[in-house]
């Protein structure tokens, strides 16, 4: 095939379709906004609903095969789609990371630990799994979270009130997680081929500010032990979803040595943008050897970095950040640097192996 649709046109779209036109294949990005990072760079846009059936036939008639940036896509359509042209990462992978609870219960069947977990589906659930976790844990929305939205923190502190808490999330369908006291917080990119062929990147140790992923850190400071034990998870969840394309997963560290999944995401990952500035093949090229049934790329790194997200006002550091050497930018071509906004990534190369 030569066209690749896109469901989605946000930056990760933005950078599929880069690495797709490098490759020498076309893109039909589906989103509906018009003026979306990805509508720079794709050959055409439908503008549309992710769930227009008019839009969803005409995507399928122009591609011929279909992927997505972001795991919000509705089930139904990947699903209809799926039927007349092939969708990867499977629609199956979508529906389990859409809900933190079957989630959860995926990774927990297939052998890859969590935090512990229980259903939140009102403010009676919410006090006794509060009971049961010692007062401590994190509530988190079911669905439709993302940099830390839809969550309520219990640090085990008096006067903490279940009630408020489960209304601060909007009083929907949780998940109450218990706390996990982390060392720090890692993540694998892992490929997977229709032959069922994996490739997985180094592991990167991240940071978090407010939530949003600040830097991503390549090699991470763990234990070989630990990094195998991820790289296991990963070979079993991809296995386990017969999935196709690149998938992010993120995990917690724990002092004693212990590893826990957080969540994954079917798709190319913040955590994994490091791999375009030190790897011979990005995350966003293996994404689309992979749907489109090329061979899985080198996923070697040939030096440490770090990358850092550029956040909202965080583009006015460019002048000094472009005058560096070693720093590798890439901006989303997005207008409007509102707070919390990801405008761009900068990789600085930090040394040559
Ligand atoms: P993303 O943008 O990565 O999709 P998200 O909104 O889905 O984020 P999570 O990854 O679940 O949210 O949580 C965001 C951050 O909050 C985590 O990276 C971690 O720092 C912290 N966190 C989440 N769950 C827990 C937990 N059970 N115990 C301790 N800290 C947690
Ligand atoms: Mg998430
Ligand atoms: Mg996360």
């Amino acid at each position: 095939g030569s066209t690749i649709g896109i469901i989605g046109g946000g930056q990760l779209g933005r950078m599929l379709a880069m690495a797709a036109a490098r490759l020498g294949y076309r893109t039909v990005i589906l989103e509906p906004q018009a003026d979306c990072p990805a509508a720079q760079v794709a050959n055409e846009q439908i503008v549309a609903a992710y769930d227009d059936p008019d839009a969803l036939e005409r995507l399928a008639e122009l591609s011929d095969v279909i992927t997505y940036e972001f795991e919000n896509v509705p089930v139904d359509a990947a699903e209809t789609l799926n039927e007349t042209t092939p969708v990867f990462p499977p629609p199956e992978a979508l529906k389990v990371s859409q809900d933190r609870v079957t989630e959860k219960r995926f990774l927990n069947k297939a052998g890859i630990p969590t935090a512990q977990w229980r259903i939140v589906e009102n403010e009676g659930d919410l006090e006794a799994a509060l009971l049961a976790f010692e007062g401590k844990g994190i509530l988190k929305t079911r669905r439709f979270g993302y940099d830390g939205k839809g969550q309520v923190k219990f640090s085990g502190a008096k006067g903490e009130d279940a009630k408020a808490g489960f209304a601060a999330i909007g009083s929907v369908p949780s998940i109450l997680e218990g706390l996990v006291d982390f060392t720090r917080e890692i993540s694998v990119i892992a490929a997977r081929d229709a032959a069922g062929n994996i490739r997985i990147y180094d592991i990167a140790e991240n940071v978090h500010r407010d939530g949003i992923l600040a830097t991503s850190t390549v090699p991470a400071s763990v234990s070989s032990t630990i990094a195998g034990l991820a790289a296991d998870s990963a070979h079993k969840l991809l296995a386990a979803l017969n999935y196709v394309g690149v998938l992010g997963m993120e995990f917690f560290v724990l002092a004693n040595g212990t590893l826990l999944a957080n969540e994954f995401a079917p798709r190319v990952h913040n955590s994994g943008h490091w791999t375009e500035a030190a790897c011979a093949v990005s995350q966003f090229e293996q994404h689309i050897r992979a749907v489109a049934g090329l061979p899985l790329g080198d996923t070697r790194r040939h030096s440490d970095c770090v990358m850092e997200n550029l956040i909202g006002d965080d583009v006015a550091k460019l002048p000094a950040i472009l005058a560096e050497s070693g720093a590798v930018v890439h901006l989303y071509g997005k207008a409007d640097a509102r707070p919390g906004r990801k405008m761009g990534h900068v990789t600085r190369i930090t040394k040559r192996l």
